[in-house]
C-alpha cells in the first residue's frame, strides 16, 4: 500500500502521486449543487467524498484552499447534452411554488447548508455563488471571444469546440460520435453541432444580467465553474471533482473554456465519485425513494450514520443504500464508538493488560493500513477495516495502558477523517438526568438561578434540552 497519497485521475485514467504545485498547499475546486431543490442522499455522496477528500489532504499535512460553489443560476434541463437548450429548473421550480426564482436559490441555499452542517462537512474556504461571479464569467467569455474560440450569434455566444483539440479527452466522446449519437441538439445558429453556450440572450428570462452580447441574458451552467474557479483559485488548481454525472458535458466544456481563456490547463487531477444507488437501482420519484435527510432523521437515524452508510464504500465504486442496510451501519458503529468507550475506560484505570506495551504491534499495523488505505485513492474499507481491527484486542483485554493511550490519540486523529465517531468521553446518561431533575426541581422551586446553572452544565457538557409538552428531551450535540 502506498506510502504517498495516489489519486485516480480521469483525465489520464490512472493512479498517480499526489504532488501540489505549491509545495505544502492543495487547491481543490468541487462542484456543489444547483440549489432548486432540497439535496437528496444521492448528492450528499458527491459532498462528503469531497468532505472525505479534503480531510485526509488536511491529514497529510497540507493546508487546503477548498472552494465549493453554489449554482444559484438556473440551469437548464437539456444541459446534460452539452449546449443548454430546453427550460430553466429553478424557473420551472419558482413557478411551481409560485415564487420569485431568487428566493427559490436562496430557500434551497440555506437547506443544503444546513444538511452539510447537520452531516459534519467542513466548511470551504468559499461557497461563491453563481450570482455573485457575472462579472467575471462575461470578462472569460469576452476573451474567448477575442482569441476567437467563441463567437457570437444575435446575443447568444457559443464555444467553437473545433478550436480545442483535446475536446472529449476527459470523457471520451469524440466530436464526431457526439455528433452521430446525437448527444447534441441540432441548431442551425451554430457553427458546429457540438458547440456549447457560454452566454444565452433572453429578455423574457427572469434571472438575467446587463451584457455587451447585446439583450440581457445569462450564463452558461458550465463558465459558472470556470469563473468562479479562476477568481478564487488562480489559472491552474490541483483536483477538481464531482458526480460522475459531471464528466460529460460539464467538466469536458470546464476543461476546454478555461484552457482557452487562461493557457494552461484548469486541473491537474480530476477526481470523480459514482452515483448512490438506493434499493439496487436509481433511486426515482417514482418508486419514492429519493430520500433526504429527514427522510434518515424521521427512521430514528442519525446524520452520522449517513455520514458513515455514504463514506463506507470507495468514491469510485457503487454502493447501495437500503434501510436494511443502515440497521448494519448503526451497529458497526456503535462496535466503533465502544473502542472508544474502552479505551476512556483504560486510561481512567481501568482493567487493561499487565504489560503497558502489550499491543503495540497490532496499533502500528492498524495505522499503517489505516495511512495505506486512504493513501491508495481514499480507499475508505480498507482504513475502517483497521479501526474496526482494534476492537477485539481491547475486548479479549490484549492492550496495556501506554498503547491505550497512543491508539486514542490515532483513533481520535483518524476520525478528524471520517467524523462519524464519538471518540470523545461520553457522560453517562444517568448523571445528565440527574442534572436534568435538579433542573426541573429548581425550575418548580422558581429558583430560576439553580435552574440556569443546571442548564449551564449541562450545555458544558455538550448537552442540548428541549422543553417539549411531554418534558424535556435531550440530546449530544
Ligand atoms: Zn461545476
Amino acid at each position: 500500500m502506498p506510502v504517498t497519497f495516489h489519486v485516480y485521475n480521469t483525465l489520464t485514467k490512472e493512479k498517480m502521486p499526489f504532488e501540489p504545485m505549491e509545495a505544502g498547499v492543495a487547491r481543490v475546486y468541487n462542484c456543489g449543487p444547483t440549489v432548486y431543490g432540497r439535496p437528496h442522499i444521492g448528492n450528499y455522496r458527491s459532498f462528503l467524498f469531497a468532505d472525505l477528500l479534503r480531510r485526509w489532504l488536511e491529514y497529510t499535512g497540507l493546508e487546503v484552499r477548498q472552494v465549493m460553489n453554489i449554482t444559484d443560476v438556473g440551469h437548464l434541463t437539456d444541459d446534460d447534452v452539452a449546449d443548454s437548450g430546453g427550460d430553466d429548473k429553478v424557473e420551472a421550480q419558482a413557478r411551481r411554488e409560485k415564487k420569485d426564482p431568487f428566493e427559490i436559490t436562496r430557500g434551497y441555499t440555506a437547506m443544503f447548508l444546513q444538511d452539510m452542517a447537520a452531516l459534519g462537512v467542513r466548511e470551504p474556504e468559499a461557497r461563491p455563488k453563481a450570482t455573485e461571479y457575472i462579472e467575471e464569467m462575461v470578462t472569460m467569455v469576452e476573451q474567448l471571444i477575442a482569441s476567437g474560440h467563441a463567437y457570437r450569434v444575435g446575443g447568444n455566444v457559443y464555444f467553437d469546440v473545433s478550436t480545442f483539440p483535446a475536446y472529449g479527452r476527459l470523457s471520451g466522446n469524440r466530436v464526431e460520435d457526439l455528433v452521430a449519437g446525437s448527444r447534441v441538439e441540432v441548431n442551425d445558429e451554430k457553427r458546429h453541432p457540438a458547440d456549447f453556450a457560454l452566454w444565452k440572450s433572453d429578455p423574457a428570462h427572469l434571472m438575467k444580467w446587463e451584457t455587451p452580447f447585446g439583450a440581457d441574458g445569462f450564463p452558461g451552467w458550465h463558465i459558472e465553474c470556470s469563473a468562479m474557479a479562476k477568481a478564487l483559485l488562480g489559472d491552474q488548481i490541483d483536483i477538481h471533482t464531482g458526480g460522475e454525472d459531471n464528466v460529460f458535458p460539464h467538466h469536458e466544456c470546464e476543461i476546454a473554456q478555461s484552457a482557452c481563456a487562461n493557457g494552461v490547463p484548469l486541473a491537474n487531477v480530476w477526481m470523480h465519485a459514482k452515483f448512490l444507488q438506493v434499493d439496487g437501482g436509481k433511486m426515482s420519484k417514482s418508486i419514492g425513494n429519493v430520500y433526504t435527510l429527514s427522510d434518515i432523521e424521521e427512521r430514528g437515524f442519525e446524520p452520522r450514520h449517513l455520514r458513515f452508510a455514504l463514506l463506507r464504500g470507495h468514491y469510485r465504486t457503487q454502493i447501495n443504500f437500503t434501510w436494511p442496510i443502515m440497521d448494519e451501519i448503526r451497529a458497526r458503529l456503535e462496535n466503533l464508538d465502544e473502542v472508544a468507550v474502552m479505551l476512556h475506560r483504560i486510561l481512567d484505570g481501568g482493567p487493561a493488560a499487565a504489560d503497558a506495551e502489550a499491543g503495540r504491534a497490532l496499533l502500528d499495523s492498524a495505522i499503517a493500513s489505516f495511512e495505506g488505505g486512504m493513501n491508495d485513492d481514499l480507499n475508505a474499507p480498507v482504513a475502517l477495516a483497521a479501526l474496526e481491527s482494534l476492537r477485539k484486542p481491547l475486548l479479549e483485554g490484549q492492550v496495556g495502558a501506554a498503547v491505550a493511550a497512543d491508539t486514542l490519540a490515532f483513533y481520535g486523529k483518524a476520525n478528524e477523517v471520517f467524523g462519524f465517531i464519538q471518540v470523545d468521553k461520553q457522560t453517562a446518561d444517568a448523571e445528565i438526568e440527574a442534572l436534568i431533575e435538579a433542573r426541573n426541581a429548581a425550575k418548580a422551586a422558581k429558583d430560576w438561578t439553580a435552574a440556569d446553572a443546571a442548564r449551564n452544565q449541562l450545555t458544558a457538557m455538550g448537552i442540548e434540552l428541549q422543553d417539549t409538552p411531554d418534558g424535556v428531551v435531550w440530546r449530544r450535540r
